[in-house]
């Protein structure tokens, strides 16, 4: 038989297809649309994907190499896995390999098979619990029993929202809808995909949905996954073993031949927009996916995304609302401000906030402090001169960080050690400005001597694990107060936490970024709903949460108090409508990167004027707020367009031309950019 020609997508950054030439030996498995293959390339060996198979190529005939292997032992990928990264390469405008094959574990694209036929065997034991003890399901609520049913009897394609208040009982909407869609039988085992923001929030869930799902293969996918485990969900989910499949935000592009229902938790979270590389939107490719399957997706949050709640309002995506907390007797807690001018207290926690946290201790409960900001200070400073700490590689300080001796940025990983006396006047009396975290726990713990303190944030929970034993000992009542960033602000259900102290949200209140005050009330919204979660005992105090601010008035913290989210998230897309924003408007973001600003802002410049198009607007070319980072000045160029296939439309053919100008600049571009 003549040779065959397999069309090969390979993770480089040229917009392209490859084409390799496999020599049939007899006996030998012809190849698939789907499989993963081994070729050269260059001086290198690479992995790739067969995405088409032909009789005869464009090239000459000696300018073909041929296939170095074939992993004939993983089924091929399906081909609406294929039309899933050709849509998010498409869209993204990004080559299909640079989407597809990063999408895969390491140890599928590997140069030997060894890692590979160890997972194979592995995963055949992959295997529910031995023996399965079910567990009773909570009697609904009328609300979640409408939400289920409605979501459980949707037909096609239908995306829902879920909007439902801290504590409502959404995972178990999740957990019981999942329980119909895995029940039903339409020939093939069906698969259910629920996507959340936050590894540490995975084993938590994990450990419930096992325990609902006896007799089910559940298996989660996140980046916090050694490799040989990865490999191992992965093929339990690409071979359909693994019913529910729990994932951070690079789970949306998993293999998933059965998919039948589609969960985003949280969907408003910021960390399911991808920031680096393929800048892509998990949330998007979700709903995109259950559009191409025809599927449910049911979108969770108590404070919705815009884009999300535009869709809802307009009636593109179907409502349901969950309005009271599911345990009997819990209540949302009441909000109270305390006016920052006023009652200065010290060590940056007011006498009120002191106050209660006494009282909680009195009583045994837990409290937790909100400050998204790690670190002891964000920098240190010279009186006697005026030095500041600032990053010789940045526009950006060097943050103090006690505990370790360190000064480092949080830009660009650069780690000095605490300087003994000011670098310029010799003065040894240097003093830390503002506070982080870690200089609250200090606070803290001189002012409760008795109290047992717990640091929650990304400095404390360096060490793999450690984050998931932090969780435990506050979830064990070893805590009385936590202190964290917005590492615990989401999802846990801390049962015996009944006061929320928030200690200087102001510097979100006036930011320069549009969406910073909806980020911030849904930050504030998530972090309240951590307290007040359990049954209000008679005696007890019902959960209480306290802001610290100097801005009481502002209409962030009426609407917070009174748990408007409707309220206002309209008034938020009145604004953006009449100023013209997102998401009454589509955006592409052109970034370039240089030693010199110049040459960042020439490139832009001149990828401006490159291509006429009237319906496009290109702004100015403009220094990024952040304009050096590891000595690479910044700069951007912000598209925006009315019709997103017009935008798509005018990318299409910009890209082609920016490569054209063959510029020494590092630019790239991003579609739907959040951070502008
Ligand atoms: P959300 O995700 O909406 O913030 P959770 O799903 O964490 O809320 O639920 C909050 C608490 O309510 C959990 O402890 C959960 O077990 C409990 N719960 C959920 N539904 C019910 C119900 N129908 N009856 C009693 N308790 C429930
Ligand atoms: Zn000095
Ligand atoms: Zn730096």
């Amino acid at each position: 038989m003549e040779p065959r020609i397999l069309q090969i997508a390979l993770d480089t950054p040229l917009d392209m297809l490859f084409d390799y030439r496999w020599r049939n030996e007899p006996g030998a498995a012809l190849p698939m649309v789907g499989q993963i293959v081994l070729v050269p390339f260059g001086r290198r060996t690479v992995a790739g994907v067969i995405v088409a198979i032909q009789a005869q190529s464009d090239l000459p005939d000696d300018k073909l190499k041929d296939v170095i292997a074939i992993r004939q032992q993983v089924p091929p990928l399906g081909a609406e896995w294929l039309d899933l990264c050709r849509f998010a390469a498409d869209y993204y405008q990004r080559p299909l390999g640079e989407v597809a094959l990063p999408s895969l574990p390491k140890n599928l694209r590997a140069l030997t098979s060894v890692a590979l036929n160890s997972a194979l065997k592995k995963q055949a034991k992959i295997a529910p619990l031995h023996d399965p003890v079910p567990v009773a399901m909570p009697l609904l609520n009328s609300e979640q029993q409408i939400a289920v049913d409605t979501i459980a009897g949707a037909s096609g394609f239908a995306p829902i929202l879920l909007h439902g208040v801290t504590g409502s009982g959404k995972t178990e909407v999740y957990l019981q809808t999942a329980a119909h869609i895995l029940a039903r039988d339409d020939g093939a085992a069906a698969q259910v995909l629920i996507l959340i923001p936050e590894i540490n929030l995975t084993p938590q869930l994990e450990a419930s949905v096992r325990q609902r799902f006896p007799g089910v293969a559940v298996v989660s996918l996140h980046s916090g996954l050694a490799e040989g485990e990865r490999m191992r969900n992965w093929l339990a989910a690409h071979t359909g073993q693994a019913r529910i499949v729990l994932g951070t935000r690079l789970a949306v592009l998993s293999s998933l031949p059965h998919l039948k229902m589609i969960v985003i938790d949280e969907e408003h979270d910021p960390s399911y927009k991808q920031q680096e590389g393929l800048r892509y939107s998990a949330r998007d490719l979700a709903v995109w996916r259950a559009h191409q399957l025809g599927i449910p997706v049911v979108l969770g949050s108590a404070t919705p995304s815009l884009e999300t709640w535009q869709h809802a309002q307009s009636g593109r995506y179907r409502k349901l609302v969950l309005r009271q907390r599911a345990v009997a007797d819990a209540v949302l807690p009441k909000v109270g401000l305390i006016d920052m001018e006023r009652d200065k207290g010290g060590g940056g926690l007011t006498s009120t906030l002191a106050a209660a946290l006494r009282l909680r201790l009195e009583r045994g409960e837990q409290s937790l402090l909100f400050l998204n900001r790690r670190g002891y200070a964000p920098v240190l400073s010279c009186d006697a001169c005026g030095w500041i700490s600032n990053c010789t590689r940045c526009t950006a300080m060097m943050v103090l960080h006690k505990p370790e001796h360190r000064l480092r940025c949080h830009h660009c990983s650069l780690e000095l050690r605490i300087p003994r006396s000011c670098p310029t006047c010799g003065n040894v009396d240097l003093q830390p400005l503002g506070r982080g975290t870690q200089r609250i726990e200090e606070h803290v713990q001189a002012q409760f001597p008795e109290a047992r303190i717990l640091r929650i944030d990304a400095d404390s929970t360096r060490r793999k694990g450690s984050a998931q034993a932090a969780f435990d000992s506050v979830h064990g009542g070893d805590v009385d107060i936590l202190i964290g960033t917005q590492m615990v602000s989401k999802g846990h259900d801390f049962k015996n936490l009944t006061l929320v102290g928030i200690l200087n949200p102001d510097t979100a209140l006036f930011s320069h970024d549009y969406r910073a005050s909806e980020r911030l009330f849904a930050q504030l919204m998530q972090v309240a709903g951590r307290a007040g979660r359990a049954a209000q005992k008679t005696d007890g105090n019902p959960g209480q949460v306290l802001i610290q601010t100097r801005y009481p008035q502002h209409p962030l913290f009426a609407a917070l108090g009174a748990y408007d989210y409707d309220g206002f998230a309209n008034a938020l897309l009145e604004e953006r409508q009449q100023a013209a924003m997102p998401p009454f408007i589509y955006q592409a973001l052109l970034r370039a990167e240089a030693k010199e600003l110049e040459t960042a802002l020439q490139f832009l410049q001149q990828a401006a004027e490159c291509l006429n198009a009237p319906d496009i607007t290109i702004h100015d070319p403009i220094p990024m707020t952040m304009v050096r980072v590891a000595n690479q000045e910044r700069a951007q160029l912000l598209i925006e367009c009315v019709s997103r296939p017009a935008l798509q439309a005018f990318l299409k053919q910009w890209l082609p031309a920016l490569r054209q100008m063959k510029s020494r600049v590092k630019w790239s571009v991003e579609v739907d950019p959040v951070d502008i």
